[in-house]
């Protein structure tokens, strides 16, 4: 156990001990952003715009970039430790968090005059970089059988189609967009025909890129994007011509890996929360905490987000290291989004009826830690991941 507590007053869980300067400066940013301020910004909407730019302004969302480039150079550990103390402080990472797993796409495979003029002033937060369009309303996971088209026309390629919950576009200048470059008839290997393009969201709205807002249950600021005859530079696009699904891949591993520890920051929130409150709250004279129905599942969720804990570490390290690391990715993703939610769970049926009171924040925490389990990949498709690419079952797809 580390001696080093989590400074959010809730001390009983301890946190890891790696980057701990980064986690006290962190936590000390989160402190002015309250439960209140969330809740605000629920009730009109609005994108946590003034949160944004105080980690834009501490260096924490150019963690990732590299020294050259004005960024921090820091590893994606690094990274995934300013996520788990944004959320184990009861904010919201959501608000940002793509700028720092995109930048691993363009720094390792962007070409030299991509990432001198965009990263240097993504690192200085004059440029946002914070919108990732993947998925698409007919195709929904089955991501190698997306239909948005993009068609060589001089040196600019066309881009026609849809994309959905496609997050962050309004408050982001710059967008990666996976497109169809060759028709699925056309190829050789299912894999290819895939390219990844850098759009620049402030030249491409009302020529040719339409964003509606999609309302949910969150306030995730995500939405629909139609793609009407955008025209986007051939220069723009990033890595080679066809080999977009690879790129999308090594991106999602940093995505998996960085949102997981999302979760482990939800995951010590939602213990603390409870035990402090089991602790307090007197029922037939006595705490509730003494009840073993109440301790039990604290002491659960206790052993699975240490152990998610360890897995993300274990991942985070692969990546850092260059070595393939698609199998731990993707069990850091599920274990702490099932550490999260059951700590969430228990975190709820803890606090009785007070749990769904919004000023506890309990309930605006565990809706969020829900969405975990559904995006940005869900549960069963990384059970199929690991039971078709790990263990070698039959393909269900
Ligand atoms: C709030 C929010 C923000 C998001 N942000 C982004 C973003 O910024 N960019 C982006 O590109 N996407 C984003 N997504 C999309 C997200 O990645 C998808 O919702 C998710 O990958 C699932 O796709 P789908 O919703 O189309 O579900 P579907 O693919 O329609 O699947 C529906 C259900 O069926 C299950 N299922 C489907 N196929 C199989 C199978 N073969 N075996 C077992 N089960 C199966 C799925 O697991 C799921 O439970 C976001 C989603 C949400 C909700």
């Amino acid at each position: 156990m580390d001696e080093h507590m989590s400074g959010d007053g809730l001390t009983m869980v301890p946190i890891g001990t790696d980057f701990p300067e980064i986690r006290d400066a962190v936590r000390a940013i989160c402190k002015n952003f309250p439960g209140e301020y969330w809740r605000k910004l629920e009730d009109t909407g609005d994108y946590a715009k003034e949160f944004v730019q105080a980690l834009t302004d501490a260096g924490f969302l150019s963690a990732l970039i590299p020294e050259s480039y004005g960024g921090s150079g820091l590893p994606l550990r690094a990274g995934g430790a300013i996520l788990e103390e944004i959320h184990a402080m009861g904010c919201e990472g959501t608000s940002c968090h793509a700028q720092m797993y995109m930048m691993g796409m363009l720094v390792r495979h962007g070409t030299a005059a991509q990432k001198d003029k965009y990263l240097p002033d993504i690192a200085s937060g004059k440029l946002r970089y914070q919108s990732f369009g993947v998925t698409e309303p007919t195709t929904g996971s089955d991501t190698l059988n997306l239909k948005t088209r993009a068609v060589r026309d001089g040196d600019h390629y066309v881009v026609n189609g849809q994309k959905v919950w496609t997050s962050r576009a309004k408050h982001s200048d710059l967008m990666s967009l996976l497109v169809r470059t060759t028709p699925s008839d056309q190829l050789k290997r299912r894999t290819d025909g895939l390219s990844v393009l850098l759009v620049d969201i402030r030249e491409a709205v009302n020529n040719g890129l339409t964003i509606r807002p999609i309302e949910t249950m969150l306030n995730h600021q995500t939405n629909e994007l139609f793609f009407e005859n955008l025209r986007v530079p051939v220069e723009n696009l990033i890595g080679e011509e066809g080999k977009g699904f690879r790129i999308i891949l090594d991106g999602m591993n940093s995505e998996r890996i960085l949102v997981a520890h999302e979760s482990l920051g939800d995951a010590r929130f939602f213990i603390n929360k409870a035990v402090n409150y089991a602790k307090e709250r007197i029922v037939f004279g006595r705490p509730i905490g003494q009840n073993q129905g109440i301790q039990f599942p604290l002491a659960r969720a206790y052993a699975e987000w240490r152990s998610a804990d360890l897995m993300a570490r274990t991942g985070a390290a692969l990546y850092q290291a260059g070595q393939p690391c698609g199998e731990e990715a993707n069990l850091t993703k599920l274990l702490s989004a099932e550490a999260a939610w059951n700590a969430a769970e228990a975190c709820l049926q803890t606090h009785g009826g007070f749990g769904v009171a919004r000023e506890y924040d309990v309930e605006r925490k565990w809706r969020n830690a829900r969405m975990q389990r559904v995006a940005p990949i869900s549960t069963n498709l990384i059970l199929a991941y690991i039971a078709h690419g790990v263990l070698g079952l039959p393909k269900s797809y």
